[in-house]
């Protein structure tokens, strides 16, 4: 659709492209079925990418363990381009919709129509608009039967209500609890609520039980209080909370009271404690920030209707389906390019 190719690529890890990471299988992906990922992820592996790299002489470097960006993302939009040196690319061209007669596909465009005896849909979800994006390839994977599982944002700001505005701009590291997993990395305070990596990475996954966020991991925060209460007790508790927090938290936190440490209650610091080691983000006190900011799409083409040897669909012959149009979507860290690579790899034509 753009007038050029792999532009997604091209703006992906800050323009550095983080395009794989050493831990990528199944348990890094998200949708109905992660298991679909299996087959293709091991057939085309982080090192089998990563010797691809080195083939192409792309000066690339390992940012935290396993996670793997390029000097510069152009060079991996040129391997891509090396790589199919003889192929025709047709750009600045949106398709609108697709037929099947007899064996041949009709692809009709805004400049003009293509017959295919195959068609790989690859056309990604519908996040990050402004990248040329649209839902086409859900439209085409009906219009053959499919089913598609709602898309949603992911890796994406959470906006929510439960922090105060004031605190945008704040960074810290969190640990945060979902359903029975444990992410610890960065968070940001936001206008509209919460973000970072941290938060990136939860958007991802299931949230129908919400989560929970410890501001101080490590630190048992009820007994850390009750401590301070026997040896600080004269001092005020936003004080003694901003020995450990931001002082804009330490001011949130004790809710501008100007009360000494020594005069709270035992209850009343428990409840203070909770509020720092597990402040509760329940169901209906935050949504997913918005499609135009995420960078993948959660949801897509159901994969139980996909043969995960070959992306080839099960209800059409010669129709293939790969990449982020699936319901298959990876973490934050380099999962959703391999996934690209893998699922592409996989095609058996
Ligand atoms: C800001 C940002 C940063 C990212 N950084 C990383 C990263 O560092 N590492 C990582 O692993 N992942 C990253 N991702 C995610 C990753 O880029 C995508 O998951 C990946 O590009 C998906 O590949 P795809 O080929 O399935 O789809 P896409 O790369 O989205 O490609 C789909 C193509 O289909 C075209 N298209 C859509 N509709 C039509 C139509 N109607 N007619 C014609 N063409 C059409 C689009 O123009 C586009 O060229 C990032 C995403 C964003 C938005």
């Amino acid at each position: 659709m753009g007038n050029i190719p792999a532009r997604k690529v091209a703006i992906s890890g800050g323009g550095k492209c983080n395009f794989t990471n050493t831990h990528a299988d199944y348990r890094h992906y998200f949708g109905k079925n992660p298991e679909f990922t299996r087959s293709a992820l091991t057939r085309m592996t982080p090192n089998n990418t990563l010797n691809w790299a080195k083939s192409h002489n792309i000066k690339f470097f390992e940012k935290t363990p396993g996670q793997y960006f390029a000097e510069k993302s152009s060079d991996i939009t040129n391997a891509l381009l090396q790589d199919i040196d003889n192929t025709e690319i047709v750009l600045s061209t949106c398709v609108q919709e697709t037929t099947k007669q007899n064996d041949l596909f009709l692809i009709k465009t805004d400049t003009g129509n293509f017959q295919a005896k195959k068609l790989i849909i690859a056309t990604g979800g519908i996040s990050y608009a402004n990248m040329g994006t649209s839902d086409i390839g859900y439209k085409i994977a009906k219009s053959f039967g499919h089913k598609i599982i709602p898309p949603r944002p992911a890796l994406c700001g959470i906006a929510t209500k439960v922090f105060d505005s004031a605190l945008s701009g704040i960074s810290l590291a969190v640990e945060i609890k979902i359903n029975k997993e444990t992410i610890y990395d960065d968070m940001l305070f936001t206008h509209f609520g919460i973000g970072g990596p941290a938060i990136y990475r939860t958007s991802v996954r299931n949230l129908e039980n919400g989560f929970t966020i410890n501001l101080l991991p490590g630190l048992d925060a009820f007994q850390w209080l009750k401590s301070q209460k026997q040896t600080n007790g004269k001092k005020l508790l936003k004080t003694v909370l901003s020995t450990k927090l931001p002082e804009r938290i330490a001011e949130f936190i004790s809710n501008q009271k100007t009360k000494n440490i020594a005069d709270y209650r035992d209850t009343e610091l428990q409840e203070i404690a909770t509020n720092i080691n597990r402040i509760n983000i329940a169901q209906g006190t935050f949504s997913l920030h918005n499609f135009q900011s995420a960078e993948v799409t959660r949801g897509g083409v159901d994969t139980s209707e996909i043969s995960s040897k070959t992306m080839e669909s099960k209800l059409c012959n010669g129709l293939y389906f790969i990449g982020e149009v699936l319901d298959i979507a990876g973490d934050l860290g380099g999962y959703n390019l391999q996934w690209a690579w893998a699922s592409a790899s996989a095609l058996d034509i």
